[in-house]
């Protein structure tokens, strides 16, 4: 037995540290490394800003995780949470149950969706939301008598979750290589122009990209494919703006054959892109998009799949669907979603994106090129990356292992107090949606410090 720890908000941030290394596992870590360096530790937040318990003010150019979308420190969302607690703290929705938050909340997010997309499924994350779609997508083609149409096609370097079914979903090969990946889902190449499309215009390899669909088509047989997922942007596979070839044609090869199409929107959704969803932005029909993160701002687990009338008509024609999550709309966090969607409506955020925040950081994000080692800069509305390179003409990598630099850049950022993650060696940014532009002056002034900062180590190292 351990001796009993009280923990309070003052211990001294080692402390802590210690007591983190010695029982927390964290996602996506390297345990042991991180013990002995330490984590930062996070205490408070309002708007854009993170305190941490060293007393860093630090602008968070990440949203949290892509999520906190208004931001942070809204007392409307703790109330809203505190009075549904004491109202009906939880009840399931299994077994011909309902609740008004539930209710509620599915209506609401029927009403901001495209057209024709009426009805929820609720999970408690993204992740969830994509195991339930590969359980729908499936069981749909069973009702319609096409129990082998099971294939589900998906991208590489795509991200869709953690769990068994999002991980497989998703085509990162260090999460197929922890646990294995189930059967039913095959990967085609992204439409990463940048490191990937050689001599090609955008334009040309988007179209080419997007006929890979095509091809796995054919390969599989359009009789054993079930669905196409895909994020309208990657997210984590690095803020990949595809070419603007590339989502029409999926759109003109999903119809043709008739497959489902799945946008997982869990980053792009809720105003992240402009739009209420990107599928908007980017001209997508989709029969199925998984929404999680900016729903509640982050401000509660939760997720959910969006599903259009004509597959939730077949849905419910055939009796039970077996599938569910204890927390599938959750009153608490469904209650906060609303909350945070009413906020989102009353206070224009997303007109702030389209029209203050948006072209502002599209200028100033863009000057950064400027920088020589700044290759090219991408931004769709509050979602954006930049490509660190030692040769901007030719799109070279450096000589150091892919994402040595962008981890330096990262490590730079942090000590200069903002927030940047690094995906390989392009620096990405998704800021929460309600920040100003005397906010993007101080997060540019920031990012161009820290990439200057790698640049000259990057340079005394000989890594260039
Ligand atoms: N899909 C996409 C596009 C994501 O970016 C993420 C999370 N980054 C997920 C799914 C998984 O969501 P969660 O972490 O809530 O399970």
């Amino acid at each position: 037995m351990n001796q009993p720890v009280k923990i309070t908000n003052h211990l001294p941030t080692a402390e802590l540290q210690a007591l983190d290394a010695a029982h927390h596992m964290h996602p996506f870590t390297d345990n042991s490394a991180l013990a002995k360096k330490g984590a930062r530790i996070m205490k408070s937040a309002k708007g854009v800003w993170l305190t941490d318990t060293e007393g860093h003010k630090i602008i968070d150019g990440m949203a949290g995780l892509w999520c906190v979308n208004i931001g942070y420190g809204r007392k409307e969302l703790a109330d809203a949470a505190s009075s549904q607690m004491l109202e009906l703290a939880y009840y399931n929705t299994f077994f011909q149950t309902s609740h008004i938050p539930a209710i509620a909340l599915a209506a609401k997010i029927a009403e901001v969706a495209p057209e024709g997309m009426n009805h929820i499924f609720f999970a408690g994350s993204g992740s969830e939301a994509n195991d339930t779609n590969i359980r729908m997508v499936r069981r749909y083609w069973d009702i319609k008598g096409q129990p082998e149409k099971r294939v589900i096609i998906a991208r590489k370097n795509g991200y869709h979750g953690s769990t068994m079914g999002g991980g497989s979903l998703g085509g990162m090969s260090g999460i197929h290589a922890h646990g294995g990946k189930i059967a039913g889902i095959t990967h085609i190449g992204e439409p990463n122009w940048w490191e990937q499309g050689g001599d090609m215009t955008p334009e040309d390899f988007g179209l080419m990209r997007a006929q890979e669909l095509e091809k796995a088509i054919l390969e599989i047989g359009v009789e054993n494919v079930a669905a196409f997922i895909g994020e309208p942007i990657q997210g984590a596979g690095g803020v990949i703006v595809p070419p603007s070839t590339y989502w029409p044609e999926i759109q003109r090869i999903v119809d043709k054959y008739g497959i489902l199409l799945i946008a997982d929107e869990v980053i792009t959704g809720f105003g992240r892109t402009g739009n209420w969803f990107g599928s908007t932005t980017f001209g997508i029909k989709p029969h199925i998009m998984t929404i999680a993160k900016g729903l509640s701002s982050g401000y509660q687990p939760i997720g959910g799949s969006i599903v259009c009338d004509e597959v939730a008509e077949v849905m419910g024609s055939s009796g039970d669907f077996n599938h569910g999550y204890t927390y599938s709309g959750h009153p608490v966090a469904a209650a906060v979603a609303l909350e945070n969607i009413r906020i989102m409506q009353d206070e224009g955020i997303i007109d702030h994106v389209r029209n203050v925040a948006h072209p502002y950081l599209m200028q100033k994000w863009q000057g950064l090129t400027e920088h020589p080692m700044v290759g090219e800069a991408r931004l769709v509305g509050l979602m954006g990356s930049i490509a660190l390179t030692p040769d901007k003409a030719s799109r070279a990598k450096f000589a150091a292992e892919t994402g040595t630099v962008g981890y330096k850049c990262r490590e730079r950022c942090f000590a200069n107090d903002l927030i940047m993650r690094h995906v390989g060696d392009r620096m990405i940014i998704s800021p929460p949606l309600v920040i100003t532009p005397e906010e993007i002056d101080i997060l540019i002034e920031r990012a161009w410090k820290s990439i200057d900062e790698c640049y000259t180590a990057v340079k005394a190292e000989g890594l260039w």
